[in-house]
């Protein structure tokens, strides 16, 4: 039936155009050239609408779910100890490399959520060398370094959490040159921070957080906290080889409690510098 109708109204058609229509003008130039004009602009505004449309998500980590990250805080590198072929400890059915990558990656998102940058070294079970991990924390200008570790005891059941910081810092290498090789770079000296303000917020949140025994906040040449330039710490997170911490660990909003802990210590450190900064400037000025 429409079938009919169709090929009827296609039979209402005129083959050829009726004479009467006038042909277009020869000189279609101009006119073809004033509507590339008219819409040129228009095609540039379309385009850089998309090219931003485009850019927006990539320069937000994960939209409508953090902050975006807010550029006066430091990057904090979030370091989850071990991976690949070095498992670290083995108790209980734990294993350390897992457990700090787990760890990781939750603290990775408390810390998002407070507006801070966040790098890690390992985002899945690959090793890394010691020193590639403190040089992730060297390549960023203004960075915090927290390293995830849990611990082991082979002579006894230890508890509690503990966290380290560097003894001393490793001044940075003096083998680079310059100017084309005309100038040696002048020896830094290693940096006057050792992290052990920032291990003190690190342990003080963790063993509230946790309600855990504090074992406290130590300093132990690791080369992690060695050789990194920034303030940075170590955190053991509990005894693999006692039953009834890793029968805690083991539970996945354990963990949510320990990165949960770690985040607020990190967060309390860098208002601690912030206030330190202010007196700094009131004084000076
Ligand atoms: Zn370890």
């Amino acid at each position: 039936m429409k079938q009919s109708s169709e090929s009827s109204e296609l039979a209402d058609l005129p083959l050829f155009a009726p004479k009467s229509v006038t042909p277009p003008p020869k000189s279609a130039g101009p006119s073809r050239w004033r509507k590339l004009t008219t819409w040129l602009p228009l095609l540039g505004l379309v385009l850089f609408l998309a090219g931003v449309a485009m850019l927006v998500p990539l320069g937000m980590d994960e939209p409508g779910v953090f902050l975006p990250p807010n550029r006066t805080l430091p990057t904090v590198v979030v370091d989850a100890g071990h991976g690949g072929h070095d498992g670290g400890a083995f108790r209980n059915g734990l294993r350390e490399k897992d457990l700090a990558l787990d760890t990781a990656l939750r603290l990775e998102r408390q810390l998002r959520a407070r507006g801070f940058p966040v790098v890690l070294t390992r985002r899945d079970d690959t090793f890394v060398e010691l020193f590639d991990r403190a040089q992730v924390a060297n390549a960023i200008p203004r960075a915090l370094f927290v390293s995830i570790h849990f611990n082991d005891n082979t002579t006894a059941a230890g508890d509690g959490v503990e966290t380290f910081y560097a003894t001393d810092k490793v001044a940075a290498s003096s083998e680079g040159w310059s100017l084309a090789g005309m100038f040696k770079r002048r020896h830094e000296p290693p940096p006057a921070d050792n992290g052990y303000a920032f291990a003190q917020c690190v342990q003080g949140a963790v063993v509230v957080g946790l309600d855990i025994t504090d074992r406290g906040a130590k300093a132990r040449d690791l080369a992690v906290v060695r050789y990194t330039r920034c303030a940075a710490v170590l955190v053991e997170g509990g005894f693999l080889n006692n039953p009834r911490e890793a029968k805690k660990l083991a539970q996945p909003a354990y963990r949510e409690r320990l990165a949960t802990a770690i985040a607020e210590g990190v967060a309390a450190y860098q208002r601690e510098r912030e206030a330190d900064a202010q007196v700094e400037k009131r004084t000076k000025s």
